[in-house]
């Protein structure tokens, strides 16, 4: 039995587990021979595909099939949407294909000899408790217990740490597929503070992916028309080149229908300096809020496949003033520090410490308060609290004589200013008081809430006088818990994993492929970037336009090829 550490990536996911001589690579998956040299030893693609044949497939073989591929579903997370669709418009929940991928990695590590059934799980940095919360329920529906669900950043930097002990203060720069975060983080005791953090949500290898494409489609004419897979397959070859232009100066990518194009790194460079140029915004922000300047730093932690771009890593140790660890790998520092944490929080490893803390302030809202006009935000666990943590603190009804409370629970951050302050009420409920007071004047309740390294958070509301239990719930993040229905898609996930094949059950059978493409567009590459106010036009409209039919359906496409034009450049 083992504990293991999972980064489950947008792009590609890594396993580890730790022995005594440090984090060990789980290998899930063969390398295709194409994509063998270019250090993908451990790295697991996070797709699944599902064939004509309701036929299952993950990792590497779903990712070169190009046929029925379902892509970064980790992005969805954070987002409304509650489908992922496949490049042929193929539509299942996003926890259940997020369940699958996490079932299928648990089932190959097992066929690898490692019984793996807790685990540590990384999440974004900046994710907030939804995000958090399905990623939980998916690894959790997949077989494993989740001790904790810690960082991105913090976990490279305790892989880092592990192989330079001294280095204090770091500069995490992590450029992934579809994301970059930087983080600056301090050791104390062991211990990773995260200093601040700054990221560009938007901006990744995909983006460096669509400016190699765009070099070819000026070069090579008719490649608009592609069916669903060809488009796939010629991703994947676009990804390759400029992969390959990492080490070579020169590459030819193949087409579609036996054609080829030779593309230099001076070329491909020149086409996405704007991109790298743009890394500098989060840095120096970073460097502002801490009032420190290029050069304050004992390390700079290159993660990401895409700080393997040679021009990306001259451009980034130029403004931090530091050379990063050449032999320090960038594609499974994360999952390696996953694994030091879940040794850590098993037991195995005893010569380190390790904490999980909140990434935002936990509380309520009161009407009493400095903002006499609206509401206040009263915290109970602030920011940056050690977890597990328990606390509770008394609170008096607004009206006295009233019979219920509305209590709701609130996640943000408190210290911005009022207006521009980013808060989400996870869950809100409305209680019924007790009756009997003995007086009414002394009329309170206690608010406790406790929050495990898990991340739920769990809420107990107590009459003061009487000590009866006004409120006793778990917060779910807005999603279902409906735990008949979590059953429900964890068996079937289960299953599906064991047999290769699933159920079929697709939501949507869409015939017309300019629906699919605008559906597919909506919601895997426009939604997952807006705001949620905007997103819920878009959501509906899409919406829509899967129900429609006849006559409607040219009406629905248009509108929501409309509302998809002004973001235009995400897809
Ligand atoms: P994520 O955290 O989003 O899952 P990864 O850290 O695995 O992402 O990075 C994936 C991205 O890195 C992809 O866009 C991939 O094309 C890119 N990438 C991987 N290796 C290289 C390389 N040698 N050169 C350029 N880009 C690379
Ligand atoms: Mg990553």
């Amino acid at each position: 039995m083992a504990t293991i550490g999972i980064d489950f990536g947008t792009t590609n996911s890594v396993l580890a587990y730790w022995d005594s001589t440090g984090s060990q690579l789980i290998n899930v998956d063969d390398l295709p021979v194409k994509w063998a040299p270019y250090g993908f030893d451990g790295v697991f693609p996070t797709v699944m595909a599902k064939d004509e044949n309701e036929r299952l497939t993950f990792g590497w073989e779903a990712k070169t099939k190009g046929v029925g591929t379902f892509n970064a579903v980790k992005r969805l997370f954070a987002t409304q949407s509650d489908v992922a669709l496949s490049n042929e418009g193929d539509a299942i929940d996003v926890e259940e294909v997020a369940t699958m991928l996490f079932a299928e990695m648990r089932r190959r590590a097992l066929a690898n000899g490692v019984v793996a059934d807790s685990a540590v799980v990384t999440v974004p940095a900046n994710s907030k408790g939804r995000a958090r919360h399905r990623t939980k329920i998916c690894a959790g529906m997949a077989g494993f217990e989740v001790l904790a669900l810690i960082n991105e950043p913090t976990a490279a930097a305790m892989a880092y740490a592990q192989k330079h002990p001294d280095a204090r203060r770091m500069l995490v720069f992590d450029w992934g597929g579809g994301t970059l975060d930087v983080t600056i983080l301090r050791s104390v005791d062991g211990v990773f503070i995260e200093e601040t953090s700054s990221g560009l949500p938007r901006s990744g290898g995909l983006d460096f992916d669509a400016r190699l494409r765009k070099i070819v489609e000026e070069s090579v004419p008719g490649l608009e028309n592609l069916s669903p897979t060809e488009r796939e397959l010629l991703k994947n070859e676009i990804e390759l080149a400029k992969i390959r232009l990492s080490s070579a100066l020169e590459t030819t990518i193949e087409l579609p229908g036996g054609r080829s194009l030779r593309v230099t790194r001076a070329r491909f460079e020149q086409e996405v300096m704007p991109l790298i140029e743009e890394s500098r915004i989060p840095i120096e922000r970073c460097l502002k809020e801490l009032g420190v300047g290029a050069g304050s730093f004992d390390a700079l932690v290159l993660v990401g496949g895409t700080c393997r771009i040679p021009a990306v890593q001259n451009f980034v140790k130029t403004l931090v003033g530091i050379e990063p660890d050449p032999s320090f790998n960038p594609m499974t520092a994360v999952g390696e520090g996953a694994a030091i944490a879940a040794a850590i929080l098993s037991g195995e490893l005893t010569t380190s410490d390790f904490f999980v803390s909140t990434e935002h302030a936990l509380g309520t809202f009161v009407i009493d308060g400095p903002n006499t006009e609206g509401l206040n935000f009263s915290t109970l666990i602030p920011k940056g609290h050690k977890l597990p943590a328990k606390v509770s603190s008394t609170y008096f009804p607004a009206v006295r004589e009233t019979e219920s409370l509305n209590i709701q629970v609130v996640e943000g951050d408190p210290d911005a200013d009022f207006g521009n302050q980013d808060f989400v009420v996870l869950k809100e409920w409305d209680v019924r008081l007790v009756e009997d007071y003995s007086d009414e004047s002394t009329r309170s309740f206690n608010l406790q809430y406790e929050y495990d390294v898990d991340g739920i958070l769990h809420i107990l509301a107590t009459d003061v006088e009487t000590g009866t239990i006004l409120l006793d719930d778990d917060v779910s993040y807005g999603i279902a818990t409906d735990k008949r229905q979590m059953k429900k898609v964890a068996d079937r996930a289960r299953e599906a994993v064991e047999t290769g094949t699933i159920s079929s059950d697709a939501k949507v059978e869409l015939s017309d492929p300019e629906a699919v493409k605008l559906l597919s567009q909506a919601r895997n590459k426009v939604i997952p970037f807006l705001d949620d106010d905007e997103a819920a036009e878009i959501i509906s409209l899409a919406n829509a336009l899967e129900k429609a039919s006849g006559t409607e359906v040219e009406i629905a496409r248009d509108a929501l090829r409309r509302a998809l034009a002004p973001h235009s450049y995400l897809f």
